[in-house]
């Protein structure tokens, strides 16, 4: 017997809900619904320098505004409390230690400047590839240079492939030495780092199906290597594309009139927002008002493009 479906929406409050975002949420809630599954709603605020309690209360505002309801977790649990990140940092510190004592994990003490200075740029998007400069400091070294500042803490990767299959992308192979390099866990303010709290996270809330969109791919691949390392159960993985602009830049923050604030008062109805998503992922011919549960009798993964999308003039110039 197959276990029901736990999905989830993770969203980071440092900005307010964009299209992309919502674009995410609607394909993470039919997933999850179409398959009689529930939605985990999960505050990822680990930044506290980004991210505020204001923006979470406007996100789950929006979201519930637009029909995309969650069953458990921020704003709903009787715990709620817990599905905030900012509140489960003596959780991460558990595994944390874990990966300590099994000598998983290493103090990093290069600078920004250093970092840049020594290491390649990844090749497709300006990332950095570690180059281990200090994965092999003696003891003493460590001692020293802990007198002059906080480390961050990396975790050692191997040279191996780590594949997994994905549900619209298929079969994803990445090698974590010539993709990242050792990645943070921990960083030198004491926040840790995403990879390692959503593994974290997915785990303990027994969320088994991963939604969310295809520019964490990759991460996908670090976050399989701390599953085997942690011992904790990996749920599925689908990637969906990246709404980019006519000019294939992707939307982001910064695109303003991609905001759902901007969106809510020209479009005004989330009918509209809805069917224009559910149009640009391929699960109605053309364009037409439409609830989120409308969709869910007629979803059907296997029309989501591959191909990152364009999202329309026609939207665009509302
Ligand atoms: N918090 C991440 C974001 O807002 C999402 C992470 C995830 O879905 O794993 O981009």
């Amino acid at each position: 017997m197959s276990s029901a479906v736990i999905g989830r929406f993770a969203p980071t409050p440092s900005g307010f809900l964009h299209l992309g975002n919502v674009f995410c949420s609607l394909l993470a809630w039919l997933f999850a619904k179409s398959q009689g599954g529930k939605i985990v709603l999960r505050i990822e605020d680990l930044d506290p320098a980004r991210c505020s309690v204001e923006k979470a209360d406007r996100l789950a505002k929006d979201l519930a505004w637009l029909g995309l309801n969650w069953d458990e977790g921020a704003y709903v649990s009787k715990n709620h409390e817990d599905y905030f990140q900012s509140n489960r940092f003596s959780i991460y510190q558990k595994y944390f230690a874990q990966l300590e004592a099994n000598e998983n994990i290493y103090s990093c003490f290069c600078s920004r400047n250093e970092l840049h200075a020594a290491n390649a740029p990844h090749l497709s998007d300006g990332r950095f590839i570690y180059a281990g400069t200090c994965r092999n400091l003696s003891l003493a070294e460590r001692q020293e240079k802990m007198q002059m500042r906080k480390p961050s803490y990396r975790l050692k990767v191997k040279d191996e492939d780590i594949s997994f299959v994905d549900g619209i992308y298929g079969r994803m192979t990445y090698n974590l030495a010539n993709e990242s390099g050792d990645f943070i866990v921990r960083r030198s303010d004491g926040v840790y780092a995403y990879q390692l709290a959503v593994v974290i996270d997915d785990a303990l809330m027994h969320v088994n199906q991963v939604v969310r969109g295809s520019d964490l791919l990759s991460s996908t691949a670090m976050q399989l290597y701390l599953y085997d390392l942690l011992e904790l159960k990996v749920p599925s993985f689908t990637h969906i594309p990246l709404l980019v602009a006519p000019d294939g830049r992707r939307l982001a923050k910064r695109d303003e009139d991609m905001e759902l604030d901007v969106l809510r008062k020209k479009l005004q109805a989330p009918e509209k927002i809805i069917g224009w998503l559910a149009f640009l992922a391929g699960q109605i011919h053309k364009y037409e008002p439409l609830k989120a549960e409308d969709l869910l009798h007629i979803f059907d993964p296997k029309k989501i493009p591959q191909a990152n999308i364009i999202v329309p003039q026609e939207l665009l110039n509302l």
